[in-house]
């Protein structure tokens, strides 16, 4: 990994400030001109209207400045789009970690996804219910346990 990679990678996302960009998937790639020293990174927007990406944005050129790539370009690109597949199982663990339940890997196309099972990030029972489709930001909705009543929140799956 290079210097540059490594400094982009340690960004954190700014709604969910356990995991990093790289670990959520949306660091697609990180390119240096060897002659120029400029360096572009590619990021995918996770949710559709999600206004961190603005900040994400702004936090990459920070982190390059910092690591001695004060020339950076920041682009972003749509295709192929973000799916919650693309969070690192280490990621996905830091989400369970703090209490947000990792969205389900999305159902093989064709086959019809009966139930959408959210485990309770807390005791972990599958005996959930969706209390709200928004949760503390647009990108996470509200759900309850009905084994031990706690809130929580779930990274909506895409
Ligand atoms: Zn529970």
């Amino acid at each position: 990994m290079t210097d540059a990679r490594m400094a982009a990678a340690s960004v954190v996302d700014p709604e969910i400030r356990v995991i990093t960009i790289d670990e959520l998937g949306i660091l697609r790639a990180v390119e240096e001109d060897g002659a120029s020293g400029r360096v572009t990174v590619t990021i995918t927007p996770t949710y559709t209207g999600c206004p961190a990406m603005d900040v994400i944005r702004a936090d990459v050129r920070r982190a390059l400045a910092a690591a001695g790539y004060p020339d950076a370009e920041v682009r972003t690109v749509y295709s192929p789009p973000w799916s919650t597949d693309w969070i690192s199982d280490g990621g996905r663990a830091k989400l369970a970690a703090a209490g947000i339940a990792p969205p389900a890997p999305a159902p093989t196309p064709g086959v019809v996804a009966l139930t959408l099972a959210v485990r309770c990030p807390l005791c972990g029972s599958p005996d959930t219910e969706q209390v709200s489709r928004f949760g503390s930001t647009a990108c996470k909705a509200l759900w309850r346990c009905r084994s031990c009543s706690e809130p929580f929140d779930h990274l909506k799956a895409l």
